[in-house]
């Protein structure tokens, strides 16, 4: 079209430049070729040419030339103050903050880009912070900040704030929340050991006249699980099986499954399984096999776990489970013929990951890690603690080596789990009234549990630990899963 001799009219150009932002080979080459043809029209600082340059410049990663171009600008508006905001956000945070600062007119959509390039970057306090700003600077957040909000608060371990955003949801703002920011809603109130709050809002979204689905559902099942109410679980399933619309898959059911298991139903758990059209899924044998260890029934459990192995040889999780119910029992032997067995097989074990945000700062632990500036001081403050917590009758799991998280050096302190350490370095770090949250990649273990319990008596402290399975909140020596996790 330009060689044919026609004129490029700035339409033209921007649609060419958006083109160019889908990364293919060189995108940023023809984008350059076409910001030099743009200047020798004039239309370099045309309001849709230059907005579609800056987008292109960000979006291909060029960062220096997009502030350049931006300094050159002199109708600096809003959508491109937004194009600027979004383009920093792909190099860094602070970048894109200052940015923001400099907006001399923030519309939604500046608002939006900047909480959500805080979220995706996991600076989740910061975004709750800015959250609040926006609340009293008198906007109105629209769904999709609420979302990316809900988001930020389950991974913040934060219930209050969560609780305070859901509220403003569906009381305020959100006129008409949808069957997601509902289901949301709920699922994080059930991880969160909230059932009954789960179950309520469940209700009140029928009410309005909102059918749930599949997702919603599960969040209710969820609920009822970790709440253990059996009864009211089974009746959400069974009014869940006679909806037509409504396909039962195999996580509705393994959520049944850890239903009867907590309440101690093994029996009843297993039968379950065996009618439920998933006995060959390794997902709803390892539910049981939880509660087999739980109960202390090693009878079941050597069974069931020998069934998740064969149906899922390669999974870690239930050689692990074993080896725990084995030793549980005080069986030595089998314990280390299923490490054997582990690496024979080549099973691989993900190593267990703690960390915890201070500050600006996400401090990552692994087990007996001594790579933290702060080492010295961590481990001198643990044992410290230890020998107060043995005065209170806890004894500490050490012999019980864990199959997941190996001993490194049996004959050393160095060998604490990571969200130990973790834990410590929050207590060292943070206000003595601030809770202590830490997330972790795998299940948390018996010991660690334990001695959670009780690091939250003898601190006085609030200790939030996200393992891949729940949230539990250890407070005044008890935790919010009441053990069953
Ligand atoms: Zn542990
Ligand atoms: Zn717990």
């Amino acid at each position: 079209m330009h060689r044919s001799g026609l004129k490029l009219n700035t339409y033209a150009l921007g649609s060419v430049l958006k083109a160019c932002c889908t990364n293919f080979m060189d995108s940023n080459q023809h984008g350059k070729a076409l910001h030099t043809f743009s200047v020798k029209l004039g239309l370099d600082l045309d309001d849709v040419v230059a907005t579609a340059l800056l987008d292109m410049y960000a979006k291909t990663g060029d960062l220096v030339d997009a502030i350049q171009l931006f300094k050159l600008m002199s109708n600096q508006s809003v959508i491109i103050y937004n194009a600027m905001i979004a383009g920093f956000l792909q190099g860094s945070v602070e970048d894109g903050v200052k940015c923001f600062a400099l907006t001399p007119k923030l519309d939604i959509v500046s608002w939006t880009s900047i909480l959500s390039g805080y979220v995706q970057n996991r600076h989740f306090g910061c975004a709750l912070a800015l959250f609040y700003e926006l609340l009293s600077s008198g906007r109105k957040p629209d769904e999709f900040i609420i979302s990316s909000m809900l988001g930020a608060c389950s991974n913040l371990a934060s219930p209050r704030s969560g609780q305070q955003i859901q509220g403003y949801a569906i009381k305020t703002e959100m006129d008409n929340p949808d069957v997601v920011s509902w289901s949301v809603m709920i699922t994080s109130n059930a991880h969160h050991g909230c059932a009954r709050k789960a179950l309520r809002l469940f209700e009140l979204m029928k009410g309005y006249g909102i059918a749930p689905n599949r997702i919603t559902f599960l969040g209710v099942l969820t609920a009822c699980s970790h709440g253990g109410l059996v009864k009211e679980g089974l009746r959400y399933f069974e009014s869940m099986k006679k909806d037509k619309s409504m396909t039962v898959n195999v996580r509705h059911c393994a959520c049944i499954v850890d239903l009867l298991g907590r309440a101690g139903k093994l029996v009843d758990a297993e039968n379950f399984i065996l009618n439920s059209g998933f006995e060959e899924d390794p997902v709803m044998w390892r539910a049981l096999l939880s509660a087999c260890r739980v109960y202390k029934d090693t009878v079941t459990g050597k069974r069931v776990a020998e069934r998740v192995i064969d149906l899922d040889p390669q999974g870690s999780a239930s050689y692990v489970l074993l080896y725990n119910i084995y030793n549980d029992a005080g069986i030595n032997l089998p314990a280390t013929k299923i490490r054997e067995l582990m690496n024979d097989r080549g099973v691989k074990k993900e190593p267990g990951l703690s960390w915890i945000e201070v500050g600006n700062k996400v401090h990552c632990f692994v087990v007996g890690d001594c790579s933290h500036p702060m080492s010295q001081v961590i481990y001198a403050r643990l044992e410290q603690m230890m020998k107060r917590m043995e005065k209170l009758g806890y004894i500490e799991g050490r012999p019980i080596s864990s199959i997941s998280e190996p001993k490194l050096n049996a004959s050393t302190v160095m060998n604490y789990h990571s969200e130990k350490l973790a834990v410590t370095y929050g207590i060292l770090c943070l206000p003595a009234s601030a809770p202590v949250r830490v997330m972790k990649n795998l299940r948390v273990c018996q010991d660690c549990h334990t001695m959670m319990k009780f690091l939250s008596r003898v601190e006085k402290r609030e200790i939030i630990l996200r393992d891949s399975i729940r949230f539990h909140h250890f407070r005044e020596g008890t935790c919010s899963c009441g053990d069953y996790w």
